[in-house]
C-alpha cells in the first residue's frame, strides 16, 4: 500500500507541528504503508518571502520570484525528513527538480507536463520514507518553477498519479470540505463525499481548501482524494466519482446547492468607450492571454451609439500587469479610460443538481436584494452561478445564501 500524504502550511507551521506530522507519518509506516509526504512551506512563509521581495524591488523578475518562493517548502521537507530519522525511519527529502517534476515554462503558475519519479521510486524501493517539497518543478531550460498559490496540493495529487498510489490524503487545518468556508460561516456543514465536478467548481470559485489544478488532476486520473484534518483523527471529505441525483444523503430533501464559495482576491478593470465592432474583445483578451493573465467574469455594456464599456475581473496578483496591457489595448482600439476597482469580491453557489431546477438564480438574486447587496456582474456555468459584489458585503452575502439554500447546520450541531 502506497500513501501520498500532503501537509499544508498550518500543519507544519512550527517545529512542534512538524514533530506531530512526523508522528502521523510514522504511524502510517508502522501500519505497513510506504509513504510519500508532500509538504508546504511553514505557516505564512510564502507570504513573508513575497513581502521580502517587495521590499527589494517593485518588479521582481519571474525567475527570481520562483527561485525565492520555492525555498519555503524545501525547509519543511528537510526538517520533516530529519524528524523522521530521529524516530528511526530511513527518510530522505527531495525538491521538485530532484524528483523530476517537469513543468511548462510559465513562472509563478507553471503546469506539470511530466513526472519522471525514478528517484522517488528507487528511494521507496530502498525502504525510505520520501519527504517532498511541494509547489515546485523544473522547466525545459532547467529553471525552477512554481505551481501557483496552493500548488502543493497539485504536487501531491500528481505524485499519487505518477506513483499509482492507493490513496492521496490532503491534511489541512479544517476537518474536510464544508458547504462554505467554516471560518466565515460557523454553521457550514462538512460534506462527507463530493463529486470532482462540484469540488472543481468550488475550488475555482475560491474555496482554497484544494487548489483547482489538483482537483482537475484527480478527476482526469480518478484519484480518490481524502481531505482531512491534521489535528484530529476523524474522517474528512472524499473527493471522488459520486453519482448525484439531487437528493441529500438522507434522501429527504432536495439538495440543489452543494456549497457557497467566496473569492476576495479579485479586482475589476473597466475599459471605457471602445468601438462596437468585430475584433475588439479579441484584441483586448488576446493581449491578456498572451501574458497568461486569466480573466474571469466579463460584462460588456453599450454606453453610447457605437461605443461599449468592457468590464472584467482578474486575480489581484495580476492587476498591475492587466491594467498596463488594457491601457495599451485601449489605445490601439481607439477606446477611452481604463479604471480599476479592488473593492470587490466574487460570491458563488455551486451544485450539480441546479441544472435541473429553475429558479435557483432567482432565489440567489432575491436573497442578495433582500440584504441590500448590489450585484455588479454575473456569470454562470451549468453548475455554478457567480456574482461580483462590493468587498464589504461579501461575508453577509455568503451567510445569507448559505441560509437561503438550506445549508445551515442545525443550531448547536
Ligand atoms: P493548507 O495550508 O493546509 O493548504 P489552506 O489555507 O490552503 O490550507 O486551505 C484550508 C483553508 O481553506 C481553511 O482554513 C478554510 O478557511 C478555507 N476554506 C475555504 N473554503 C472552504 C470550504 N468550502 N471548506 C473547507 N475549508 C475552506
Ligand atoms: N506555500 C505555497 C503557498 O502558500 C504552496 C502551498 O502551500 O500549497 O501558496
Ligand atoms: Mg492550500
Amino acid at each position: 500500500m502506497l500513501s501520498v500524504q500532503k501537509f499544508g502550511g498550518s500543519s507544519v507551521a512550527n517545529v512542534d507541528r512538524i514533530q506531530k506530522v512526523a508522528e502521523r507519518v510514522s504511524r502510517t509506516v508502522e501500519r505497513g504503508h510506504r509513504v510519500v509526504a508532500v509538504v508546504s512551506a511553514m505557516g505564512d512563509t510564502t507570504d513573508e518571502l513575497i513581502d521580502l521581495l517587495a521590499q527589494v524591488t517593485d518588479r521582481p523578475p519571474d525567475r527570481e520570484y520562483d527561485v525565492l518562493v520555492s525555498t519555503g517548502e524545501i525547509v519543511s521537507a528537510a526538517l520533516l525528513a530529519c524528524a523522521l530519522r530521529t524516530r528511526g525511519h530511513n527518510a530522505v527529502s527531495m525538491t521538485g527538480p530532484q524528483i523530476g517534476i517537469h513543468t511548462d515554462g510559465v513562472y509563478r503558475k507553471a503546469k506539470i507536463v511530466k513526472i519522471r519519479a525514478d528517484r522517488i521510486r528507487e528511494a521507496l524501493d530502498a525502504g525510505c520514507v520520501v519527504t517532498v517539497a511541494g509547489f515546485q518543478g523544473i522547466n525545459e531550460a532547467g529553471e525552477i518553477t512554481t505551481l501557483g498559490r496552493g500548488g502543493s496540493d497539485t504536487t501531491a495529487v500528481a505524485l499519487a498519479v505518477a506513483l499509482e498510489a492507493d490513496v492521496c490524503e490532503i491534511f489541512t487545518d479544517v476537518e474536510g470540505v464544508f458547504s462554505a468556508d467554516p471560518r466565515l460561516v460557523p454553521r457550514a456543514r462538512k460534506i462527507p463525499r463530493i463529486a470532482y465536478d462540484e469540488m472543481l467548481e468550488l475550488a475555482t470559485a475560491g474555496a482554497r481548501v484544494m487548489q483547482s489544478r489538483a482537483v482537475e488532476f484527480g478527476a482526469k486520473f480518478g484519484v480518490r482524494i481524502h481531505v482531512r484534518s491534521s489535528f484530529s483523527e476523524g474522517e474528512g471529505t472524499m473527493i471522488e466519482n459520486v453519482e448525484t441525483n439531487g437528493w441529500g444523503e438522507a434522501g429527504m430533501e432536495r439538495v440543489f446547492i452543494r456549497g457557497v464559495a467566496h473569492d476576495a482576491n479579485q479586482a475589476k478593470i473597466t475599459v471605457a468607450g471602445v468601438p462596437d465592432k468585430p475584433g475588439v474583445a479579441a484584441t483586448l483578451f488576446g493581449a491578456l492571454a498572451d501574458e497568461r493573465i486569466n480573466v474571469d467574469v466579463i460584462v460588456q455594456s453599450a454606453t453610447a451609439v457605437d461605443k461599449n464599456d468592457i468590464s472584467f475581473t482578474v486575480n489581484r496578483d495580476d492587476l498591475d500587469r492587466a491594467i498596463e496591457i488594457s491601457k495599451s489595448a485601449s489605445e490601439e482600439l481607439g477606446g477611452g479610460e481604463v479604471t480599476a476597482d479592488e473593492n470587490i469580491a466574487k460570491v458563488s453557489i455551486v451544485g450539480i443538481a441546479m441544472a435541473q431546477h429553475a429558479g435557483v438564480a432567482a432565489t440567489m438574486f432575491r436573497t442578495l436584494a433582500s440584504h441590500g447587496i448590489n450585484i455588479q456582474m454575473i456569470s454562470t456555468s451549468e453548475i455554478r452561478i457567480s456574482v461580483i459584489v462590493e468587498r464589504s458585503q461579501m461575508e453577509e452575502a455568503v451567510r445569507a445564501l448559505h441560509s437561503a439554500f438550506g445549508l445551515d447546520a442545525p443550531e448547536g450541531a
